[in-house]
């Protein structure tokens, strides 16, 4: 089969999150200095980038596994680990991408414009940022959180303006290249001689790209040939020109038979019922070409079509359909929006962290919790560390997930799974596991234990925590960098 450097597919990996340090600092005559547990580093993140220079996706073709570097840990004496690099790959202007399922992720259109196909992961909090005035010396850290990764599929639709279409030999190429003053290279295509063809036309204050569809032919829409391939190249068009052969040798056909062949074609592809279109009748310097041309203007101009006759070869009649193409184009651009977004960044999903969920599944007879941020928390803890994992019962508690539990039912001894994927974490649900943790850290603090309170007090004891949490945990960060931590809540 042939492969199309056009289309990619793509497996990316962000860095991940650098473990944050447990260390307690130590001098002479100060034996209980406090935590100095630096913070790990962010995981680098994986970027698309839409970059003039670049006009193909062969780089991918050949190196297709791409991961950005991962944030190093913490370490004692207040060392943040160091951010892992931003990996960031060039792509050319009209980029897609995609999920292996096809669902298109993002439309990148406009130098600069930016997508994250991968984020990277969170440095874990050190001891030093988890100490508190209730938590003086935290004998762990959090684990840093892995980066993502992703399998994506990158396809290139070039930003022509102008599509021309017709069969093999009409005289596509030859018109690009007579019409066009320069011609870059729109991709490699190294396994196929077929290559489309781009033109910059200039007419008048007018100037425009010019692509066209080689290997066009009847059945195209049925796999035959590798038109439909090409047509990606032109779904962004503002016009099309049929371009038709009034000097074909063959018995069989007449240009408004290719036209309806090739209309046939285009409605199978679908998409570009919208795009206005013009006739060249091209050859007419062949005796035969302009009486047939001659022949079939009326019935062409019949069915609307604005109709130019042409040669390629004797330069004839390519001033007037240039400067008509740059007429439609200039419409099309005065009829789209201004300014169409360049250097927006795309982000891949938007993030929910507003809050998690509780189900009960009957058929597995267990109770799962999903969410962002429950999940997120859960691939921070050490499970090795009992301290770590009463710092994590806390969280969920402070976020509601016991009480969600109990409303759920929940009681003591039934499993509950933290995440919806295969590498979910399962626990068997002691709400006391959660109290044990309020002793390690929080002694005589945790409410439960004590008689029962109104829900003002509860509240202001909920407001104390936050405060408490987000003033004195975490001053240490400058709030201008992008893990910058507004409370561990949202950590
Ligand atoms: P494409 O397959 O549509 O790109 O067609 P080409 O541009 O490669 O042209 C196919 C053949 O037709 C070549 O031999 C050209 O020289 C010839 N041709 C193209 N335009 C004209 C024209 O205006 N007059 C004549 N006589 N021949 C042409
Ligand atoms: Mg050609």
């Amino acid at each position: 089969m042939t492969t199309f450097v056009d289309r990619v597919e793509l497996h990316v990996a962000a860095g991940n999150g650098g473990h944050g340090c447990a260390s307690v600092h130590r001098e002479k005559f100060k034996p209980l200095g406090g935590p100095d547990g630096g913070n790990g580093g962010r995981g680098g993140d994986v970027t698309l980038v839409v970059d003039p220079q670049v006009t193909t996706l062969i780089d991918y073709h050949h190196h297709p596994h791409r991961k950005a570097t991962n944030g190093k840990p913490g370490a004692g004496g207040h060392r943040t680990g160091a951010e892992g690099t931003d990996l960031i790959l060039s792509v050319p202007d009209g980029t897609v991408v995609l999920d292996k399922q096809g669902n298109v992720l993002a439309d990148l259109v406009g130098n600069g414009t930016t997508y994250v196909a991968a984020a990277g992961g969170r440095g874990g909090l050190g001891n030093a940022a988890l100490a508190s005035a209730r938590r003086k010396a935290p004998g762990f850290a959090l684990l840093g959180e892995p980066g993502d990764d992703a399998d994506i599929v990158l396809e290139l639709k070039s930003v022509a303006d102008v599509a021309l279409v017709g069969y093999p030999s009409a005289g596509k190429s030859s018109l690009i290249s007579v019409l066009s003053a320069a011609k870059p290279k729109i991709a490699d295509y190294p396994f196929t001689t077929l290559i489309p063809n781009l033109g910059v036309v200039t007419a008048g204050e007018t100037t425009y790209t010019m692509a066209d569809v080689p290997g066009l032919i009847p059945g195209a829409s049925q796999g035959r040939g590798l038109g439909l391939e090409f047509l990606r190249h032109v779904e962004r068009c503002s016009v099309l020109v049929h371009v038709l052969d009034c000097a074909t040798l063959e018995s069989d056909r007449d240009p408004i038979t290719d036209l309806d062949v090739i209309e046939d074609e285009l409605k199978q592809y679908g998409g570009l019922e919208d795009r206005p279109r013009v006739v060249a009748l091209n050859k007419i310097d062949v005796p035969d070409g302009q009486d047939l041309a001659d022949l079939v203007r009326a019935g062409l101009e019949e069915r609307g079509y604005q109709v130019f006759e042409v040669s390629a070869v004797a330069h004839k009649g390519l001033r007037e359909l240039s400067f008509a193409l740059a007429r439609i184009v200039a419409e099309a651009r005065a009829a789209k929006p201004v300014d169409e977004a360049t250097r927006i960044v795309l982000r891949p999903k938007a993030v929910d962290d507003a809050g998690f969920s509780v189900v009960y599944d009957e058929a597995e007879d267990l109770y799962r919790v999903t969410g962002s941020k429950p999940e997120r928390w859960v691939k921070q803890t050490d499970f090795n560390n009992d301290e770590a994992v009463g710092y994590l019962a806390d969280r969920l508690n402070r976020l509601g997930i016991e009480d969600a539990l109990m409303k759920q039912g929940a009681r003591e001894g039934d499993t509950v799974v933290i995440g919806a994927t295969e590498n979910a974490v399962v626990f068997d649900w002691e709400p006391s596991m959660a109290a044990g943790a309020e002793m390690l850290g929080r002694r005589g603090e945790d409410h439960r234990f004590e008689a029962p309170r109104d829900a003002v007090s509860r509240r202001r004891e909920r407001e104390r925590m936050r405060a408490d949490s987000a003033s004195e945990e975490f001053d240490a960060f400058d709030p201008m960098r992008r893990n910058a931590i507004e409370s561990d809540e949202d950590y």
